[in-house]
């Protein structure tokens, strides 16, 4: 027995994990669940695979490392971000700085004279990628 492809085959699961995942990184989200609730920071890293981002100073946990003489690193607690699930967190609208909902969109570029996608807040209608 062999698992069933997706329709698209191994390049359009690639798509999805990007459809689910509308953040960059860079961008500012604001935690909307958990025991982080309403904190706010920048994208570090995402894990497409995981659907996790990585948010700068938000969902700290410590870890207790032990030390390392090969690497000359001190053991102890070392607080360490920690993924969060990509539903947990919703991106701000750099124009009306509110956590919002993402749209796409396209606009006529002026570089390539051809439409671009854009990602569009749901509140103001503002664009969130501005180039
Ligand atoms: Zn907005």
């Amino acid at each position: 027995m062999t698992t069933p492809l997706n329709k698209r085959g191994k390049k359009g699961l690639n798509t999805d994990l990007k459809r689910i995942c509308p953040f960059k990184k860079g961008d500012r989200l604001m935690v909307i669940s958990g025991k982080n609730k309403k904190s706010m920071g920048t994208v570090r890293s995402i894990d497409l695979k995981k659907s996790s981002v990585i948010i700068e100073g938000v969902n700290l946990v410590v870890r207790h490392t032990k030390a390392d003489v090969n690497r000359q690193q001190a053991g102890g607690k070392v607080e360490k971000e920690a993924p969060l699930h990509v539903s947990n967190a919703m991106l701000v609208c750099p124009k009306c700085m509110k956590p919002t909902r993402v749209s796409r969109g396209f606009v006529e570029s002026e570089e390539t004279g051809g439409k671009k996608k854009v990602r569009v807040c749901k509140r103001c209608k503002g664009l969130i990628d501005d180039k």
